[in-house]
């Protein structure tokens, strides 16, 4: 399979430049890290990062 040249993004979340994943707002979420949100229980020590994250996306734009 061959791919046209996409531009890189840098993760909100891991800091790590991808090209696959999604926009939330102006922030960018590679795919790996939304896995993770996905499947992480509210309940997971990770949890808290997330939507401290997620909740600077959002302000920022707000
Ligand atoms: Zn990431």
């Amino acid at each position: 399979m061959s791919r046209v040249n996409q531009k890189t993004k840098i993760c909100v979340m891991c800091g790590d430049e991808k090209v696959e994943g999604i926009i939330i707002q102006s922030g960018f979420i590679c795919d790996k890290c939304e896995y993770e949100i996905i499947h992480t229980e509210v309940g997971d020590e990770k949890y808290p990062f997330f939507i401290q994250r997620m909740k600077k996306l959002w302000l920022k734009n707000a």
